[in-house]
């Protein structure tokens, strides 16, 4: 699913954000300049579409976006940190109706980043508690990890309490050169117990965990992968693949952590079908260059098949490249 990065501010800052440095940039999608991609995925026969930032919804014009994206037959997810003012989420409450849309329809979804109390800015508790509130089943939860210290219990506590999409989407954070905290790789068998210790809790409350690219698949031992294989998985896979974002002057990356290393402008492109060819030949390119994540990686069964080997920005890092 490509991404529109209809803005790069945001109001949180977190600390490990894959988009560190842009936040104070002010990079806004032109309307004009959305409906092009609009149109170029239509082209492309693309189906859904993220809507992406920074904080996407704190561009003026998001819910005309949003509501564009819909009419145009595209399902739009939004990647967002739910803190949202009452007047937007009235606004997105109209969108929803006017269109008797419901979460079985997966038209619209908001995948909400959630954080630890303890790194919360103001308001952000209540604030999320209220877009919660208000679209309960159209929310999914998202959790990025970037060290070993993280408690998964309140997770499932929200997804009790404000009766949402039953699915925790897992990210590993990962580097972007000296801008934000990332996971280290020392600490990956550390973070892969906790994932599983956590299953017994998500069985329980049929939740089902969902992991996002860049996990290497030997961070979990067999007997681990096992457990997490018969709860509930959605994604079990371990891949790294073009995710493509568009930047508001239509520049284009494989991923938002490799954005500082390559982009290339969805203009010099006919269709989505040919950006992801020419990306995935761009990270396949790349990996020959750099060392592997992890020396076996070279003589590994797994190599290419169950596993990418890890996230490339992790690999850039690791050899100073990035
Ligand atoms: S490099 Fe690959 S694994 Fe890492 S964020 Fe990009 S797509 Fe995901
Ligand atoms: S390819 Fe590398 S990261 Fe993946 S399972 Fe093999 S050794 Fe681990």
């Amino acid at each position: 699913m490509p991404n529109i990065i209809l803005t790069t501010d945001c109001q949180r800052k977190c600390s490990y954000c894959f988009a560190k440095g842009n936040e104070n940039k002010d990079q806004k999608f032109k309307m004009k300049t959305y409906l092009k991609v609009i149109e170029f995925l239509r082209r492309s026969k693309t189906q859904e579409v993220g809507l992406l930032g920074g904080e996407p919804t704190l561009h003026p014009q998001y819910t005309n976006f949003l509501d564009i994206a819909l009419d145009r037959g595209l399902a739009a997810t939004t990647f967002t940190n739910g803190m949202l003012s009452e007047e937007k989420i009235e606004k997105i409450q109209n969108i929803i109706k006017k269109r008797g849309l419901t979460p079985e329809k997966q038209k619209i979804f908001f995948l909400v980043n959630v954080n630890e109390e303890k790194d919360w800015i103001k308001n952000e508790g209540d604030m999320q508690a209220n877009f919660m509130k208000a679209f309960g089943g159209f929310v999914d939860i998202s959790f990025n990890i970037y060290h070993k210290e993280f408690d998964l219990k309140f997770l499932v506590e929200l997804i009790k309490k404000y009766k949402l999409f039953p699915k925790i989407r897992i990210g590993l954070a990962a580097p972007l050169g000296n801008k934000n905290e990332f996971l280290l790789t020392d600490y990956y068998k550390e973070v892969a117990e906790k994932l599983v210790a956590f299953t017994d809790e998500r069985i329980k409350n049929r939740i089902v965990l969902h992991f996002d690219c860049g996990f290497p698949l030997c961070m979990f031992a067999d007997e681990q992968l096992g457990k997490l294989f018969k709860s509930y998985m959605r994604n079990f896979r371990f891949y790294c693949a073009p995710i493509i974002d568009i930047y508001p002057d239509l520049e284009i990356s494989h991923c938002y952590p490799l954005s500082n290393v390559h982009k290339r402008n969805l203009s010099e492109f006919n269709d989505m079908g040919e950006v992801h060819s020419y990306f995935k030949k761009f990270s396949y390119g790349l990996k020959e260059k750099i060392k592997r994540l992890y020396p076996e990686c070279n003589d590994c069964i797994h190599y290419g098949q169950m596993c990418a080997g890890g996230c490339l920005s992790t690999m850039l890092k690791q050899e100073g490249l990035i």
